[in-house]
């Protein structure tokens, strides 16, 4: 019965509680000032076209450099980020960030578009679409150098604002992606509904690929479900040889994962683009 679970039991489960809300209010207050402290730093992964072997996109990607911590992935404080609204002062940073970044590779003769995640806290500033093609004209970045990754989850929530925000962004000119695709539960008709050019499928479908033929069926539809909605189709997280060889195979665009590069600070993609162009 419940006694039989015994008090160390609800004591030990009561420390980690306490423990747990400690470091989130830590994490809280660190995050607040960590935007005035410059601790935030962009990565970018490069994107490779399976059949040319050319690195045809950079994504963007965040870190922070805790002082306390060292570097934090974002998958520890965007939540947090996303919970406090300071996401949108943040995703400003990471745009803003990313079109330096895209003027410098692009003074180096070797630019490429840039991708951004957007997260769908966001999208509760209702004149995001407006900001953020302002932003990429002030940086004189033309539209089609900057691709916006939303997920599945941004396209179900709140139908209508979506719609129009992604509306605005693509009558600017400016690319959308669907990121994570395949984890969203959703219905499919969305894909239909939102003005989407580019699809990402999710790295767990992409993992252990080789050993597993279900997996290799699932990707292959959602690779074929893109072309036949004119969409590129990108396949994240890929690791191994034989990975890359079975989405060549089946026909998929574009890959990103380790086997072709870790994210990478500033300096050294500048470096990776240099030494490949
Ligand atoms: P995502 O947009 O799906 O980004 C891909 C993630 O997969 C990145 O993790 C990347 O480092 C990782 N990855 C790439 N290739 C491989 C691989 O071969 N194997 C494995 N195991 N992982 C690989 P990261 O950088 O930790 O970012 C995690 C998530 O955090 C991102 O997923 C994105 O949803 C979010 N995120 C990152 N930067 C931002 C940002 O600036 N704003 C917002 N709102 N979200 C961001
Ligand atoms: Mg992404
Ligand atoms: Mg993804
Ligand atoms: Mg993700």
């Amino acid at each position: 019965g419940a006694k039989g679970n015994g008090r160390n039991g609800y004591c030990l489960f009561d420390q980690q509680m306490a423990e747990e809300a400690r470091e989130q209010a830590s994490l809280h207050q660190e995050l607040h000032t960590a935007l005035e402290e410059e601790q935030f730093e962009l990565y970018f992964q490069p994107l490779i076209h399976l059949r040319t072997g050319m690195v045809c996109q950079l994504e963007a990607l965040l870190r922070w450099n805790n002082p306390r911590l060292g570097l934090v992935a974002p998958d520890r404080f965007i939540p947090l980020a996303e919970k406090t609204g300071l996401i949108r002062a943040i995703g400003h940073w990471v745009r803003d960030a990313a079109m330096r970044q895209y003027q410098h590779i692009e003074a180096l003769g070797c630019a490429v578009p840039i991708a951004v995640n957007l997260s769908s806290a966001e999208l509760y500033d209702d004149h995001l679409a407006e900001r953020i093609i302002e932003q990429q004209r002030s940086h004189d970045m033309p539209p089609q150098a900057l691709v916006v990754e939303v997920t599945e989850s941004l396209l179900i929530d709140n139908k209508q604002d979506t719609q129009a925000f992604l509306q605005q962004l693509q009558q600017a000119g400016i690319c959308i992606a669907i990121d994570d695709f395949g984890t969203g539960y959703s219905s499919l008709s969305y894909l239909a509904a939102f003005p989407v050019q580019k699809l990402k499928i999710d790295r767990s479908f992409v993992q252990q690929l080789q050993q597993d033929a279900r997996k290799q069926a699932l990707v292959s539809t959602m690779i074929d479900l893109g072309h036949a909605l004119d969409m590129e189709v990108t396949a994240e997280g890929i690791e191994t040889e034989q990975e890359k060889q079975l989405l060549l195979a089946q026909g998929c665009d574009i890959i990103q994962g380790y086997l072709i590069s870790h994210p990478l600070p500033a300096a050294a993609i500048e470096e990776y683009l240099l030494q490949i162009s």
